[in-house]
């Protein structure tokens, strides 16, 4: 069985927020108010996830990434891991802070997870400091250590680059990136924070970056999957390589191939949907499995074209990322 929108995408990748709640309030995503949590009677249990992920991998979803929040909060992860990997979901993977990783990443990896994504905004204690509002950069670097010395493969490292916050450290984590032998992401900043602070100008491109880095040391395109977020490129000397997520200036919208379950059951279609639709009330009023299939598929045939980031009018969801999952 193949999921497929009417554009003719086919849909194999899944991304699911197992809690809403984080222990970092990066500047970009998250407000410093207090925010409010969805209660725990509203967030799926581990039972509902691994329910629709096995009427999902039925329908051809071949690739998970589980995140948040960030999901290492939540207690049972390994366990779901492993209920994962039996219902043979193929590229299994997690995108965390990595504040506590380094003690747990050999029993994710024993779980069943094949690789990680680790979220790394500064290499410089004190702006790392500032943007995740917690004191953590040497747990976070120590995460990289261990998930870079176990069987997680590969190891990635993202960085959502805000002008006139974190800009200046391009070359820096190139040097990190090719120091480390990583994979290191640029995500474009996108108008998915609380505080509704994004404006165009503080997007980092990922054309500027590209032309940054290769001032310095020659940069070569790796082939990479259609459907794939990054534009891949390895140095054409040493270690390491790089990506490009140009989700505003370069969207790829037209090679998605995602889908997005939130902590209280919503299937979204793109992180910038305006809607989602409620599959929690299915899970807990009874529904058979065939309702939910039948359901799942109506609304992957409704999958929207793509982003409106750049077009006039432009309105940013009302869920933010950390409510979405990124
Ligand atoms: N807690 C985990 C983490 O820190 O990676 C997973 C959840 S976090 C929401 C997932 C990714 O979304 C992170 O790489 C984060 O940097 C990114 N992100 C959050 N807000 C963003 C924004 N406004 N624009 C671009 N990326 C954003």
């Amino acid at each position: 069985m193949a999921l497929t929108d009417k554009f003719g995408r086919q849909i194999t990748d899944l991304r699911v927020s197992v809690t809403d709640r984080c222990n970092f309030r990066c500047v970009y995503c998250r407000s410093a108010n207090p925010e409010t949590h969805m209660p725990a009677k509203d967030l799926l249990e581990w039972e509902e996830y691994e329910r629709l992920v096995r009427l999902l991998v039925g329908l051809g979803i071949r690739k998970v990434r589980v995140t948040g929040g960030e999901p290492m909060v939540r207690p049972g992860l390994e366990g779901f891991i492993a209920h994962l990997k039996a219902l043979g979901v193929q590229d299994l993977s997690m995108t965390t802070n990595g504040y506590l990783l380094a003690s747990r990443c050999n029993d994710l990896a024993a779980a069943g997870m094949n690789r990680i994504n680790i979220s790394l905004d500064s290499l410089n204690r004190e702006r790392f400091e500032r943007i995740t509002r917690t004191k953590t950069f040497d747990q976070v670097i120590a995460g990289i250590d261990a998930a870079q010395a176990s069987n997680l493969r590969p190891v990635k490292v993202n960085a959502v680059l805000v002008r006139g916050i974190n800009d200046d450290e391009v070359e820096a984590f190139a040097e990190f990136t090719r120091s480390r032998d990583l994979i290191m992401r640029f995500i474009e900043f996108m108008p998915l924070d609380a505080d509704r602070a994004w404006t165009r100008e503080m997007v980092v491109t990922g054309a500027e970056v590209h032309k940054r880095i290769s001032d310095r040391w020659p940069l070569v395109p790796v082939v990479h999957e259609r459907s794939e977020t990054a534009r891949r490129y390895r140095f054409a000397e040493g270690r390491g390589e790089i990506g490009l997520i140009s989700s505003v200036s370069q969207p790829f919208c037209g090679q998605c191939s995602r889908l997005r379950l939130t902590a209280d059951g919503k299937l979204r279609t793109c992180l910038f949907s305006k809607e989602d639709h409620d599959l929690r009330s299915l899970l807990r009023g009874g529904a058979t499995d065939r309702e939910i299939c039948d359901e799942i598929l109506a609304i992957v045939a409704q999958k929207e074209k793509g982003h409106r980031i750049n077009e006039p009018g432009f309105l940013p969801p009302s869920r933010t990322m950390v409510f979405i999952g990124g």
